[in-house]
């Protein structure tokens, strides 16, 4: 009995801190102190990334639709009005909202 309480007890407690780590003004705080993604990082220049969709070359890149940006791709996970946000192929670096890279799919 005493067993399943302490148990029940730690889970709560993981449960709890869960539940703070969750929350958004951490997740900024976190994130802010994240690196910038370099176009120049081997990965992101195999994949054509740029800091601005706008100037991605459509000879390199075929792909790339007018309006593609990290902002709205489905990598992305980043708050809605910033600057920089996280991107799952680039994990513990920023990527710029307005930048693109051949890996984009859009959301929704
Ligand atoms: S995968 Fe999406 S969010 Fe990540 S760098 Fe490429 S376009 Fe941007």
């Amino acid at each position: 009995m005493r067993e399943t309480l302490t148990r029940r007890s730690l889970l709560e407690h993981v449960g709890l801190v869960a539940g703070v780590l969750a929350t958004t003004p951490l997740r900024t705080l976190v994130a802010a102190d994240l690196p910038h993604l370099s176009p120049n990082d081997p990965v992101a220049s195999a994949l054509g990334y740029t800091e601005d969709a706008t100037k991605v070359d459509q000879n390199k890149s075929p792909s790339y639709r007018p309006g593609e940006q990290c902002a709205n791709c489905l990598q992305n996970s980043g708050a809605t009005g910033q600057t920089w946000g996280a991107c799952k192929l680039f994990a513990g670096r920023l990527v710029n909202e307005n930048g693109w890279c051949r890996a984009y799919v859009r959301k929704g």
